[in-house]
């Protein structure tokens, strides 16, 4: 089967090592046999020479398999303790790949307060061919079984949450998802696996925007996704070749550059943003702060159990709560840059209700806490004197 395969580009070897020493070395053995080159070569060639009709190195053309997408691929993989790696143009090809895997008629349940680009996806062109969404409160995870019906196929989870840092129980929503039969996929990307292992707690399949911390620098757009499953890769693999949705092999060297960090840049985003949260919490003129790693937080409990750290984002809102005042904190940072995304080493403030979630409704967008006053910070590894004085300075 695709192990064997030489066009199974995308399989990760299994040699045991530990998370920091992955981010290095995961899937790389080998990497270039020809000089012995350390770090990937990208290679920038559409196709490869054949000594006879069939007769290449495992690679024919850089849509269906390209040295340094695979050297991302098997980093990808690795990370996340799964067998395949698959990486794309962006985030969303990713998902829109997982997507393909279903046809008219088909059910998914997905998390309600989702990515403002995900949501669109799924709303704005796949119920348009025919799939259905149920958008769903997954804090309470057993809400789902009310919506699970003959053509339910899978659940799409986000966890933590963007921008209201929900979390939601991968193991006990994995539990559902088996005992029904349907897939579980699991966007990482807020957590990444330095932080959460969705494989390891029962999903079938990991999703993630590189473009954010894995990538860690903003100057990329990719995306990914880690199965487990032989024959959920091969599908996976085949709709990556026939759409065609590939990361490229200058954007691939540089997450796998990114990646060789991760573990140290994780590490300070934690800690920066503990101390980021916990300022604004004790600061007069913040009303909500939601971040997970506050005891306090209603889903802290499952944080604890399911991530080993709570992360660099944050999102708060003004006392005042208002549009106004919200306006007037991102329009005074220094420090942090007013921007979309997040997960890169440089501190970014967002202001959620007119930027990335701008495409849902307002109604809709209320309902699950995105406020006109809320304010989504994702802290960078910067001096978190220099963080904590510049929302000072923005606040007052
Ligand atoms: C950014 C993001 C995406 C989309 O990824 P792109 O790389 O921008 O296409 C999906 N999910 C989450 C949680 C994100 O933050």
């Amino acid at each position: 089967m695709l192990k064997h395969n030489e066009y199974a580009t995308f399989v990760a070897n299994q040699i045991a090592m530990k998370f920091n020493t992955k981010t290095i070395h995961g899937g790389q053995e080998n990497i270039d046999p020809g000089y012995g080159s350390v770090m990937p070569p990208i290679y920038q060639t559409s196709t490869y020479a054949q000594s006879t009709p069939g007769g290449h190195k495992g690679f024919e053309y850089s849509r269906s398999g390209n040295p340094t997408r695979s050297a991302l691929e098997k980093s990808l993989a690795s990370l996340e303790n799964g067998d395949f790696g698959l990486a794309y143009g962006s985030g969303l090809a990713a998902i829109d790949a997982v997507l393909k895997l279903f046809k008219p008629g088909d059910e998914i349940i997905a998390t309600k307060d989702l990515y403002g680009g995900s949501y669109r996806l799924f709303t704005a062109i796949f119920e348009n061919l025919g799939i259905r969404f149920r958008f769903v409160e997954m804090g309470e995870e057993n809400n789902i079984k009310q919506y699970i019906t003959d053509n339910t196929k899978m659940i799409w989870v986000e966890t933590p949450t963007n921008p209201m840092m929900n979390i939601i129980d991968i193991a006990a929503v994995s539990k559902i998802a088996k005992t029904n039969k349907l897939l579980l996929a699991v966007d990482n990307t807020f957590a990444t696996p330095y932080l959460q292992l969705p494989l390891d707690l029962g999903a079938d399949i990991v999703m993630h925007s590189a473009t954010k911390y894995l990538g860690g620098h903003s100057d990329v757009v990719v995306g990914g996704l880690v199965v487990k499953d032989e024959k959920l890769a091969e599908k996976l693999y085949f709709i990556q070749k026939a759409s065609g949705a590939i990361c490229g092999p200058q954007d691939s060297f540089l997450v796998l550059r990114g990646i060789k960090t991760l573990h140290l840049r994780m590490q300070r985003h934690c800690e920066n943003g503990e101390a980021v949260a916990k300022f604004l919490k004790a600061h007069p003129k913040v009303g909500k702060v939601y971040w997970p790693g506050f005891r306090d937080h209603p889903n802290h409990h499952i944080a604890k159990k399911q991530m080993t750290g709570f992360g660099g984002m944050i999102s708060f809102s003004t006392k005042e709560d208002t549009l106004e005042s919200a306006t007037k904190v991102v329009e005074n940072l220094k420090v942090f840059t007013l921007a979309e995304s997040l997960g890169g080493v440089e501190s970014l403030a967002g202001h959620p209700a007119s930027m990335t979630h701008a495409s849902i409704p307002k109604e809709e967008r209320e309902k699950t806490g995105v406020v006109d006053s809320l304010i989504r910070l994702s802290v960078g590894i910067e001096d978190e004197e220099d963080l904590i004085g510049d929302l000072e300075q923005a606040l007052g």
